[in-house]
């Protein structure tokens, strides 16, 4: 489709290598990996090497680490309701206040049920209070589950770190790497990271394909329950084509990284200091010296960030208001009130997530079709109320002016 899309982090345009590898598991070997026969065998040696390819993506010291699930909000709340279900005596949890809704939601359905969630707070630019986590942990929390990258600002925690300390304590930890995997280097091997998370469509492979990293000798107890598959910790018949196309697309993450690190980061920084230098009463928001290579989040004062959306959409340019699964919604962000942004800035908030297959040509226009959207919104939300903008709430300016 033609258009300008700064949406990534959203979800990624599946990569022409990816559709290659997969459609043969669609058409000529759709065998069920679990059949006895020439059919299955096929689809089985699929299956093998797609784990090892992610094994690979993620250092992990075996294959039989990796379990397929059917993404993200999959993998995190296996990896939460198993830390509970074989620690039954442990009734606490730590998790931060800008989780995705995949662990945010899980873990207010278990604080109803009686479960105590301690929620770790973050400071403006979205960082973590480590003394207070350290206090947090003892042997009543059964798991930590934290993001490794933040999905709307970017910003990363110190996960090695937190794992690190979360093992000293003796407690399960669990990352959601959803926005990591494929964009950073991971490497579970040199961490203390027992479970990690991740989703095949955030880095171009299909959606409703993920991975569950499950470090040997970690307790576990299947969410799904059923058949033998997956080692019996994943029941039902594994997506094979999907499967193939995840480990293709770890792969091809893999052997870009280098390049995605580098030239997406230019871009977003071309793209961020074009917007900084011509829009007036902007800013970028999160911790900017520690963020996700191709992740931009900018405030425009006194505008709406869905009326930007909007008129990016009628050129044919894709960016996000908020969160990508916020989307639709008019609620605030919950990543950025915890963070402190007052709700002005927050509601004038836009989101340009960069894959590799931006150009530079492509950050160019949309550096040159924001600044008069901006104008035009700005001027037409003073005619509409004159004393609109004149009191806008000082922020707290998270970038140097
Ligand atoms: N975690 C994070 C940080 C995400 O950004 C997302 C998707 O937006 C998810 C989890 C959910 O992943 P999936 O869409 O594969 O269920």
């Amino acid at each position: 489709m033609a258009g300008i899309y700064l949406d990534n982090n959203a979800t990624t345009p599946v990569a022409a290598e990816v559709v290659d590898a997969m459609l043969p598991f669609l058409t000529e070997h759709f065998g069920n990996p679990s059949s006895p026969h020439r059919f299955g065998d096929g689809a089985a040696r699929a299956l093998r090497q797609a784990r090892c390819q992610l094994q690979a993506l993620l250092g992990a010291a075996h294959p039989a680490e990796i379990v397929f699930t059917s993404g993200g909000t999959e993998a995190d709340v296996t990896a939460i309701l198993s830390a509970l279900g074989t620690q039954p005596q442990r009734r606490e949890i730590i998790t931060t206040g800008v989780e995705h809704a995949a662990v945010r939601n899980t873990c207010q359905r278990l604080a109803r049920e009686g479960y105590i969630v301690h929620v770790l707070d973050v400071d403006g630019r979205g960082r973590l209070d480590l003394a207070r986590y350290r206090r947090l942990l003892s042997p009543r929390v059964a798991v930590v589950s934290i993001m490794w990258a933040n999905n709307e600002t970017g910003t990363l925690f110190p996960v090695d770190t937190l794992a690190e300390m979360a093992r000293a304590a003796g407690v399960l930890f669990h990352t959601d790497a959803v926005q990591a995997a494929g964009k950073l280097p991971i490497d579970v091997q040199r961490t203390r990271i027992d479970m990690l998370s991740l989703s095949g469509h955030k880095f171009h492979a299909p959606k409703g394909i993920g991975v569950l990293y499950l470090r040997r000798g970690v307790p576990f107890q299947p969410l799904l329950r059923g058949g033998h598959q997956e080692r019996g910790r994943r029941a039902g018949t594994e997506n094979t084509a999907a499967i193939v196309a995840l480990g293709k697309a770890a792969e091809l993450a893999l052997s870009r990284m280098d390049y995605d690190m580098t030239a997406v980061a230019a871009m977003r920084d071309r793209l961020e200091r074009g917007l900084l230098r011509t829009v007036p009463r902007a800013f970028a928001m999160g911790d900017l010296d520690n963020r996700l290579p191709n992740t931009l989040n900018i405030a425009f004062e006194g505008v709406e960030g869905e009326d930007i959306l909007l008129s990016l959409n009628k050129l044919g340019i894709a960016v996000s208001g908020g969160s990508a699964c916020n989307s639709g919604s008019v609620e605030p962000s919950h990543v950025m009130i915890a963070m402190g942004i007052p709700d002005a800035a927050v509601r004038g908030a836009v989101r340009f997530s960069l894959s590799r297959y931006n150009t530079t040509a492509e950050i160019d226009r949309v550096i040159e079709s924001v600044p008069p959207i901006v104008k035009r919104l700005r001027e037409s939300s003073v005619r509409a109320d004159p004393d609109s903008g004149a009191d806008f709430p000082p922020i707290s300016r998270t970038t140097p002016a």
